[in-house]
């Protein structure tokens, strides 16, 4: 069973509307005798169930959901039939699916005729109480998304990431080649649960220059439910990492300072060439050396940094 939703565009009948209408009916009906409205029946993004139908298998589903009744809760009793589909397309949105892919869904128009009995769902629809619905059909195949064979039998978990050299990927089901579309139905869905709503991804499969676009990522991401955590990680890393990288910069000054001190004709530009190129033992290594000499602050302060006497025993190691 897969998830959709009413789109809250209001329609308008137009004559080649009336004419797939009057497909499907005993007798013909004019334009002010039904009332249309538009469906996402589904998409080809991974759904809450980590399942996905193909492109492929959305066309498929397009023909098969055509002239396909839809119902209340799945309950199939004829009074309960409320409309029916009797147009479906794929629609391509400039967005792209959680693989990278063209986000594309299969929208479906459907009708209800205007009658006493119908007032009501008509109004429901209108006034989006009668909002999310959900689909059932049947396909012949259910591939799993990292080895390609039978969900059902490999060894791999739909829901489950796992690392394919490059990338930690989800384990989903594909769903290929659709062979019945049974019926499609209103269904009530619980508020906390994001049905009714486009689920949008941005593309998690494209290359990362570096870390830091990765970092980038997970900001974006940041809302989305487990990935709260790993961002908290990540943030507090770039603090320590901000932290320790003031704490050499400091050494590196500090010993710029020495060194200055003690081969005065030295051009500055010299001795910072070189202590730049100094990385974080070779400086502690410096400073214990300068410390073991007894070149105490105070020595040095009638040159430098007068104002910051306490710098240089904090750097001290
Ligand atoms: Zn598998």
């Amino acid at each position: 069973m897969k998830e959709g939703f009413v789109l809250p565009e209001s329609e308008i009948t137009s004559d080649e509307d009336i004419n797939l209408i009057n497909k499907y009916t005993k007798r013909e009906l004019n334009k002010n005798e039904v009332y249309i409205f538009s469906l996402v029946l589904c998409d080809n993004e991974i759904d809450r169930d980590y399942e996905r139908f193909t492109s492929e298998s959305l066309e498929t589903l397009a023909k098969l959901f055509e002239g396909k009744t839809g119902i209340l809760d799945h309950d199939a009793k004829s009074e309960k039939q409320l409309a029916r589909i009797f147009s479906c397309k794929i629609q391509t949105l400039k967005i792209k699916n959680s693989l990278g892919e063209n986000y594309k869904r299969l929208i479906a128009k459907a009708y209800i005729p205007k009658t006493q009995s119908s007032e009501e769902i008509i109004m429901q629809i209108d006034s989006g109480i009668k909002k999310e619905i959900s689909i059932r059909c049947r396909v012949e195949k259910k591939l799993c998304s990292i080895c390609g064979d039978n969900i059902n039998i490999c060894h791999h978990t739909k829901g489950k990431s796992y690392f394919n050299g490059k990338n930690q990927v989800l384990c989903h089901a594909i769903l290929e080649n659709p062979i019945d579309a049974y019926e499609w139905s209103f269904v009530a869905v619980p508020t906390q649960v994001a049905a009714g709503v486009i689920k949008t991804f941005s593309n998690t499969n494209q290359e990362y220059d570096n870390s830091l676009d990765i970092i980038e990522k997970f900001k974006n991401e940041s809302d989305k439910k487990g990935m709260k955590n790993l961002y908290n990680v990540i943030k507090n890393m770039e603090n320590e990492i901000k932290i320790g990288r003031e704490y050499i910069n400091n050494m590196r000054e500090d010993v710029l300072k020495h060194l200055s001190f003690f081969n005065p004709n030295l051009n500055n530009n010299t001795i910072k060439k070189i202590t730049d190129s100094l990385d974080y033992e070779d400086l502690k290594n410096l400073q214990k050396n300068f410390a073991k000499n007894n070149l105490v602050k105070s020595q040095l302060a009638p040159d430098f940094a007068k104002a910051d006497s306490s710098e240089f025993l904090e750097f001290k190691i």
